[in-house]
């Protein structure tokens, strides 16, 4: 059981659009997963790049977040205010051979058996000074790691071929790197998220390792399919949340998750459905569907 004085969880919404009935189920099980073990839960808007975020989805997401009692024990931390520390990785990984420029696309890659065709990874010098993209250069490995919910996981981590940006060639910084940067920055010890990002768990912990950080225990929670199977998403066109129904919403998010709301929450305020599912919370619970 984790030590509660040291449980530190977050939720990270990319603010691509607004808060949806998906992401409100990842939201509410990761400030359950926190609150039940009397942990802090943080929010942070991981607004790396701004040409897929419509301005208002942030105060959107924020808005519908106080809408439903889940609030941030800390101040909200913006990912793109956070490029100083970024880029300070980026140089330590470089320093340390961990990181390279690269001009390669994933078709060139692929059509050169997962190699770079320039053999990036031991020649930096030679892209000159155009401007490229940064990757980590991860190791081949056989990855293991204990999802608190999934159990044990397997991942083959391929060297060159799976090699994340960690900044674009136009100079965004990118997901895999930005995410754990802040996780470590922030003390996060228990990530709760969507099991759509599970495959990208091996590559982050490798960027651990290469950071010399601990890495958080990951809990994986199914994504919420609509009818034809697909996750909720904005390219989906997932509905945004109507704040108005806030206790409704809460109550749904909480038999997503396999918990057993009482029809009777129905009556009440959000204070009293989050009370009630911070002392019923149940883990064990949440349906494994398939991700
Ligand atoms: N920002 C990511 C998303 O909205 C989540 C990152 C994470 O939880 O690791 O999908």
């Amino acid at each position: 059981m984790t030590n509660s004085r040291n449980y530190r969880g977050r939720f990270a919404p990319s603010p691509t659009g607004p808060l949806h009935f998906g992401s409100l189920v990842t939201a509410l099980a990761s400030y359950l997963e926190a609150k039940s073990c009397e942990g802090q839960w943080l929010v942070r808007i991981e607004d790396l790049d701004p040409l897929r975020e419509p301005p208002e989805a942030t105060g959107e997401i924020l808005n519908s977040l106080d809408a439903h009692g889940l609030f941030s024990d800390e101040p909200v931390l913006f990912q793109s205010r956070r490029h100083e520390a970024y880029h300070s990785a980026i140089e330590h990984l470089r320093s340390e051979g961990a990181a390279y420029r690269c001009n390669c696309s994933r078709k060139q890659l692929q059509a050169n058996n997962g190699r770079h065709p320039r053999h990036c990874r031991n020649s930096n010098a030679a892209i000159s000074n155009q401007p490229s993209a940064i990757r980590f250069a991860l190791n081949d490995e056989q990855c293991q790691w204990q999802d608190q919910l999934l159990g044990l996981q397997h991942h083959r981590v391929r060297a060159e071929i799976d090699d994340p940006v960690l900044r674009r060639k136009e100079g965004f910084f990118a997901y895999q790197l930005a995410v754990v940067v802040d996780d470590i920055e922030q003390g996060i010890t228990d990530v709760v998220r969507g099991s759509d990002l599970l495959d990208m768990t091996a590559q982050q912990l490798q960027i651990y390792h290469a950071l010399t950080a601990t890495p958080p225990r990951w809990l994986h929670v199914p994504v919420i399919v609509n009818e034809q199977g697909q996750k909720l998403s904005k390219q989906n066109r997932a509905p945004a949340l109507d704040n108005r129904s806030a206790v409704r919403n809460l109550f749904g998010a909480l038999g997503a998750l396999g918990q057993k709301p009482p029809k009777s929450l129905l009556a009440g305020s959000v204070e009293a459905s989050l009370e009630w599912a911070q002392m019923h919370w149940r883990r064990g619970a949440i349906h494994l569907t398939d991700r």
